[in-house]
């Protein structure tokens, strides 16, 4: 069973910032469709 979620969410395609495009390589699914630069724009 782990192993199979393990699996699953390596195949899942690397998450694109929806602000400026640029690949998150960090996998912060709590962080949503944004990179940490456009997180701090944004909280500003
Ligand atoms: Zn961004």
């Amino acid at each position: 069973m782990i192993v199979k979620l393990t699996e699953f969410f390596r195949n899942l395609p690397r998450k694109k910032c929806l602000e400026c495009g640029n690949v998150m390589e960090e996998q912060h699914d709590c962080y949503g469709n944004t990179c940490d630069k456009c997180m701090k724009v944004t909280q500003l």
